[in-house]
């Protein structure tokens, strides 16, 4: 870039890219100190997670009033969600009236993709270009991009041949769309394809469904919030929000802190016929201590999930093949859903089996497995995200030397609390990149945490006149190495998830989140702060 461009390039104290939960609340906080802050949004709106996944179906897995943000007492008064389980479309009204309330679009650029963030040695502070051809400096550059936005799509021949349409499901069109006469493909059953089949399949012409790997899931039990279930959620929320800070997901269900079998086999099925009757995530968050650790313990509990699939399904055949029998229960996110096995009753919804018959190939009329042509008139791809490192990999992100991050990562991520990387100084993350709390969370009270730790680190930047923080290498390995110790004799690396990055072909096979749980991670962060943030120079 000449000295000219240089001159007329806009500078920041800080540069979020992202307007999501994450993004919406650190320019809030970021203003609170006076800084002068620029978000940057790929999207025509705020919102994030909810403005991208607009699929039928989309809707919260977490209790709506836990989900909200808890830093605004007058927010949390006058907002009244209606449903336990609250829908995507009302989730991204709720973010709309958050960036209205606290004012916060005038300092959002929408439509506006960042194309690469590169640290400037010789100034010590970032240049962040846009795919638009804009560019802007910052002092100090925050990635608010979230853990699962990258999406993933598998390289199947043909994809460009289909003469219909697809969609991958975080790229939702933004319009109604009907199936009523049409035949339609979804690929994928995780906890997306489970939300989707179920609503899309009550009203379609026919619909084939896709399935490599069944899943667990649990019935979500949602319902709308009555008035005096609303007055009593007001009433509670400092209670509710302490639950979450205290729970290993920052859920208000928490692991029970007995084993399986410390009790008979009477007593543990009573217990399992109550959680399975709770609504949200209390059959796994709320499961014995040793469920995500022993075998023997897990199987009591996957072998409850399999019986209430088979009791769902009428055709013995189909039910089979929606019976999880490869992978520990839990060891994948458990997907919540409202009629997904029942779906599968209807005539006009079949099950393909894609470990017995693969795709071949995508075609003109749909697609080819190794024993069928089908003709669809929509292909529906919910094939899940490249995880935690696959929106950082999207940007080109250099660093000290020009150091890229995605080769960086390549091996295997590497960060310090999961909120710097050694090589990026002045560049924090938030939100969802690997090795923080935030990837495997209730997420906006991770989110709440990581942006008041990152807003307060900024805060003792400016009271003591630094520039710059940059993690040492030291941290950053004690680091890695904290986060393996996290997951260390459990069962997750045994199972092909996406928590391992084993759903991306070519990732590194390593457990890409942080297996300690809020607590844990806050207790840590919170040491670190405390220590006048230990494992950080500043210059
Ligand atoms: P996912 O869990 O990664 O599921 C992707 C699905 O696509 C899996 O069934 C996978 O099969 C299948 N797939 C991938 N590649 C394939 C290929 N080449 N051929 C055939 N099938 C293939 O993704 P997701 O369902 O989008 O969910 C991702 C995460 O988003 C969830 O775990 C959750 O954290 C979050 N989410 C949250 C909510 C909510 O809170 N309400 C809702 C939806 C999603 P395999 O299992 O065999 O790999």
């Amino acid at each position: 870039m000449s000295q000219e461009q240089s001159a007329a390039t806009p500078e920041y104290e800080v540069a979020i890219i992202g307007a999501g939960i994450a993004g919406l609340y650190l320019l809030h906080r970021l203003r609170g100190l006076g800084c002068r802050v620029l978000v940057l949004e790929a999207g025509t709106d705020v919102g994030g997670t909810w403005y991208w996944n607009r699929y039928p179906g989309a809707r919260f897995d977490s209790e709506s009033w836990s989900y909200g943000y808890s830093f605004s007492p007058e927010l949390l008064d006058e907002w009244q969600w209606s449903e336990h389980f609250a829908a995507q479309p009302e989730t991204l009204r709720y973010l709309q009236h958050v960036a209205r309330k606290f004012d916060l679009y005038r300092d959002i650029r929408f439509e506006t993709r960042v194309a690469a963030a590169h640290y400037d040695d010789a100034r010590g502070d970032w240049l962040v270009r846009t795919e638009d051809g804009g560019a802007v400096r910052a002092a100090i550059l925050v990635t608010a991009i979230g853990g699962l936005t990258e999406p993933y799509v598998p390289n199947i021949p043909g994809r460009e041949d289909f003469q219909g349409e697809s969609w991958h499901t975080a790229r939702w069109p933004h319009r109604p769309v009907d199936f009523s006469d049409k035949r339609v493909a979804v690929i994928g059953t995780g906890a997306t394809a489970v939300q989707l089949i179920t609503e899309i399949s009550k009203n379609i012409g026919h619909l084939t469904v896709f399935q490599r790997t069944a899943n667990y899931c649990k019935p979500l039990r949602n319902a709308p919030i009555t008035a005096a279930e609303q007055a009593d959620i007001r009433a509670r929320y400092p209670e509710i929000f302490a639950l979450c800070r205290q729970s290993f997901g920052a859920f208000i269900h928490d692991f029970d802190p007995r084993s399986a079998f410390d009790l008979d086999d009477a007593e543990r099925r009573a217990l399992y016929e109550r959680l399975w009757a709770e609504p949200g995530f209390g059959f796994w968050l709320g499961g014995f201590r040793d469920l995500l650790t022993d075998r023997a313990a897990n199987e009591t509990a996957a072998a409850f999930v399999r019986e209430k699939i088979r009791e769902r399904v009428k055709d013995p055949a189909v039910a089979a093949l929606l019976t999880p029998t490869d992978h520990a229960f839990g060891t994948k996110r458990v997907p919540l859903e409202s009629g997904y096995y029942e779906a599968f009753n209807r005539d006009n919804v079949r099950l393909i089996d894609l470990r017995a018959t693969p795709i071949e190939r995508i075609t003109a009329t749909g697609l080819r497995t190794t024993d069928a042509e089908f003709d669809f008139d929509a292909i529906i791809f919910a094939t899940g995200f490249d995880a935690a490192t696959g929106a950082h990999r999207r940007i080109d992100i250099r660093g000290e030397g020009g150091q890229s991050l995605a080769e960086k990562w390549a091996a295997a991520p590497r960060t310090y609390l999961g909120m710097q990387s050694v090589g990026f100084p002045n560049m924090f993350i938030v939100g969802g990149g690997p090795q923080n709390a935030a990837s495997f969370c209730n997420v906006p009270r991770c989110l709440e945490q990581n942006v008041e730790w990152v807003s307060d680190a900024i805060a003792y930047m400016r009271e003591r006149g630094y520039r710059s923080i940059a993690a040492t290498p030291e941290a950053e390995e004690a680091w890695v190495r904290h986060v393996a110790d996290t997951v260390a004799g459990t069962l997750f690396p045994e199972t092909e998830s996406w928590f391992m990055g084993a759903n991306v072909p070519g990732k590194v096979r390593v457990f890409q989140l942080y297996g300690g749980g809020l607590r844990l991670f806050r207790e840590k962060c919170d040491e670190v702060a405390a220590n006048g943030y230990s494992g950080f120079v500043f210059r």
